[in-house]
């Protein structure tokens, strides 16, 4: 068959779901065009890494084309889709019209600050590299601004560090930037005295990490305190005007610094497919990851709502997207061949979240671990999942080289 009578199946995102159906459909008889509005694979799950001046950028993200040059039934382009006719069964790019026979919706998601404009205005961040470095310029910058500062009141508001939300990335960022702090800012600003700097976690809720057992969120309490993390909870934010964070309870921060980690919602493209969206703007999917109705088309990843076995909803996690991404290959394989399609079926691989140097959270094989071990865990896991082998390397000789010297290497503020 001519490659140009195959079935087209477009794919919008090339994160962790995009990328993994499109790997998946290799030797599949169809011809795939891969859409993203950026031109490299993001591995959100190390943006905090930049945020804190441990890596950079180019350390975590890799470009589509490189992944996909070996790959002759694929074709990538780079844009953002504005709009997606689930009708007429086409996608608009950039003023372009591309028509599919088979559609994959992969696009993730974005914060939801949940209408609190203030905190969007004048808060910090981490979902792309953008705004990762935005963080680590201003952290940086808080150091460099408060050593030449002579009022203690403002000195003290530029060394409070805020990071509101008790999820992992939450845990994870405020534990590293402690680190930062106890680490490597101690003696890179010995004038400063660094008893005046804050880390202070926020969580409305009473405990951190919920999706985990009580005896890691015990642990993981324990693990932050012992870096000097102020763990709030029933700490609800109200207001962030960029000097002050106002609690619900009335009491307020003097912070310079609020880094937003406790919300996630689907990418703003869902909202127009004129389909039944779930909480947070989420595609409900069929348990076969259709979208109901369009039996050609398939959302996953952040951007798809589908319940568990015991009704609650899929977490939005990589290994989420990355299981749906390997389905909704097959599955469509399974369409091309006139076959019935497969409900989908999340094989939990358990949970893992760090919280700095020797100090990890994590729930495999039904078992938990904590500490040092937990943390060899995370290290290895996610040198293994990092695309690109140059990048694992770097990677690891960083870390090793950090974990040795006490150090952090990308301690740049650049242009804003
Ligand atoms: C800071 C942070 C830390 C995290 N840590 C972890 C972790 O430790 N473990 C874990 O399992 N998960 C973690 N996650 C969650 C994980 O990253 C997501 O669940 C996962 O990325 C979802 O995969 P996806 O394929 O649905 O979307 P994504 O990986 O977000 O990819 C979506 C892609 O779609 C593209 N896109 C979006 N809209 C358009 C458009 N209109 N046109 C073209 N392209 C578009 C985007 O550019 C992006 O490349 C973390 C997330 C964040 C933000």
């Amino acid at each position: 068959m001519n490659a140009k009578q195959l079935p087209h199946v477009v794919i919008i995102g090339a994160g962790f779901g995009g990328l993994t159906a499109a790997k998946k459909l290799r030797n599949a008889p169809v011809r795939i065009t891969l859409i993203d509005k950026q031109n490299y694979h993001l591995f959100q799950p190390l943006l905090y890494q930049v945020a804190i001046a441990g890596l950079i950028p180019a350390q975590v993200a890799y470009p589509v084309r490189t992944i996909f040059r070996g790959q002759k039934n694929l074709t990538f382009q780079m844009g953002a889709v504005t709009a997606i006719d689930l009708e007429s069964r086409y996608v608009k790019l950039d003023g372009s019209v591309i028509a599919y026979d088979y559609l994959i919706i992969a696009v993730g998601g974005e914060t939801n600050f949940f209408g609190m404009d203030s905190v969007q205005r004048n808060g910090f961040q981490l979902k792309d590299i953008e705004s990762a470095i935005d963080t680590r310029n201003h952290l940086l910058k808080m150091f460099e601004n408060a050593s030449r500062e002579a009022d203690a009141e403002k000195r003290k508001a530029m060394l409070t560090f805020v990071v509101v939300g008790g999820g992992p990335t939450g845990v994870e960022i405020s534990g590293a930037l402690a680190e930062l702090i106890s680490h490597v800012m101690r003696r890179e600003y010995p004038a400063l005295d660094i008893n005046e700097t804050r880390v202070v976690l926020l969580e409305a809720g009473e405990a951190l990490i919920t999706s985990y057992p009580d005896e890691l969120r015990k642990d993981t309490h324990r693990l932050l305190s012992g870096k000097n993390v102020d763990v709030k909870f029933k700490a609800k934010l109200t207001d962030y005007n960029g000097q002050r964070v106002t609690l619900a309870d009335g009491t307020y921060i003097a912070a310079n610094t609020l880094i937003w980690t406790a919300g996630v919602k689907a990418s703003g493209i869902t909202s127009q497919l004129g389909v039944q969206l779930a909480g947070s703007g989420r595609v409900r999917s069929e348990a076969t990851l259709q979208v109901p109705a369009y039996a050609e088309a398939y959302v996953i990843g952040d951007a798809a709502y589908l319940e568990n076995g015991n009704s609650q909803p899929l977490p939005m996690l990589s290994t989420v997207a990355i299981q749906q991404g390997d389905a909704v290959a097959e599955n469509i394989q399974r369409a091309v061949k006139g076959l019935d399609q497969k409900p989908f079926h999340y094989k939990d691989p358990g949970l893992l979240a760090t919280i700095g140097r020797n100090a990890a959270v994590a729930r495999i094989w039904g078992l938990s671990f904590s500490g040092l071990m937990a943390w060899l865990i995370w290290v290895g896991l996610h040198i293994y999942r990092i695309i690109g082998f140059r990048n694992r390397l770097v990677v690891l000789i960083n870390w090793a080289w950090d974990y040795f010297f006490y150090d952090s290497q990308v301690k740049l503020i650049t242009r804003e």
